[in-house]
């Protein structure tokens, strides 16, 4: 339920409908907007009776939110939020962010390498797991917290913050320290433990849809994060599994205006897992953002013939250059700009 204040609502009108969601035993979330105050109820699992708050003064009207998801749906907040990573980038607004490097990090040249290539190409951020979910036990594990202490190199080197993957409660205190957003993979994106402890860290969260996971699903994990106090979510579109194994996964292009519709969270695509294709990604990296995503997220690495994880779907830095010429153009098309790379931070001299 959303409590809508009239434009002129004084401050004790406000608190007067907290101390009655209060009392209702639910928790009063008050929003302060430009033009009003809207005050959210949380808590609740199912219809509420709004008999008491209807007639209060200062209440202008009362919408029931009719999702499964609350804070996290268009109808508890109408604009789209802006998730800022730091450095001047942010997600969610008109421009177009590009979140690209090679799926693990595996060495200090490997990754500088990869950063210097992909800020040279004009990305506004780095990405590189140092610790990796894989299918098998015996599969390349990531560099763990050795990764992390290198991908802080690589922005230093470069001035693109970072995008790491945590894995478990420990993992993502030790991610918040280093990164300047935390990605939860698709096999965890219904790690409900794992939601919450990042729902109480401080920084962005990039979550990514479940192999699995309907939208719906997708949206009630975010929840998870927003509900424990985390505004700052940002979702992402990484393909489902099918019946069809002509490609890795199926990559659903429709969850990103059905997405947009449906929430006020940003929604970037991973056109590397969604398809696990190098010669596919491209196609489908331009394909998203002609669907209207506020950006995508691309593996590519200095040597894919040689990489330890997703070789076989990451771009040569070439090839990544040549999409982010697509990308602009495509971006123009509709009324959209590719973020421009992040400042660089000026050393000290001497
Ligand atoms: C990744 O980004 O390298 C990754 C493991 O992605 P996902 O969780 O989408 O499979
Ligand atoms: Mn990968």
């Amino acid at each position: 339920m959303l409590v809508v204040m009239h434009h002129d609502a004084s401050e004790r009108e406000i608190e007067a409908v907290c101390q009655a969601i209060r009392d209702m035993g639910f928790q009063p979330v008050p929003m302060p907007g430009e033009q009003r105050t809207a005050v959210g109820l949380i808590g609740n699992d199912g219809p509420v009776d709004d008999s008491t708050v209807i007639g209060l003064p200062g209440v202008a009207q009362v919408l029931h939110v009719s999702k499964p998801y609350k804070q996290v749906s268009r109808e508890w907040k109408a604009a789209t939020t802006l998730v800022p990573l730091g450095r001047g980038v942010a997600v969610g607004g008109r421009d177009v962010v590009v979140i690209a490097g090679p799926c693990s990090v595996e060495s200090e040249e490997q990754i500088v390498a990869a950063a210097r290539a992909v800020r040279a190409a004009g990305a506004t951020a780095l990405r590189g797991g140092a610790f990796k979910p894989r299918s098998s036990p015996y599969s390349f594990q990531g560099l763990g917290k050795r990764g992390l202490e290198l991908l802080a190199l690589a922005r230093q080197e470069t001035g693109l913050p970072i995008v790491t993957e945590a894995m478990d409660e420990g993992g993502a205190e030790l991610v918040a320290e280093y990164a300047d957003c935390i990605q939860l993979g698709a096999r965890n994106m219904q790690n409900y433990s794992l939601l919450r402890a990042v729902g109480r860290l401080r920084r962005p969260v990039l979550l990514k849809r479940g192999l699995a996971a309907t939208i719906t699903d997708l949206l009630l994990s975010a929840e998870y994060i927003l509900a424990e106090g985390n505004p700052h979510v940002i979702l992402c579109e990484r393909g489902v599994r099918t019946f069809d194994s002509a490609a890795r996964n199926m990559f659903d292009l429709n969850a990103i205006p059905i997405v947009q519709r449906l929430s006020h969270l940003p929604i970037i695509a991973d056109p590397s897992h969604g398809t696990g294709l190098r010669d596919k990604v491209i196609p489908m990296g331009r394909a998203a953002v002609a669907a209207g995503a506020d950006g995508i997220i691309v593996e590519v690495h200095p040597n894919p013939d040689r990489a330890l994880s997703d070789g076989a779907q990451s771009l040569f830095p070439e090839q990544f250059a040549h999409l982010m010429e697509a990308l602009h153009l495509i971006a123009g098309a509709i009324d959209r700009r590719l973020a421009p790379s992040p400042a660089r931070v000026e050393l000290a001299v001497g």
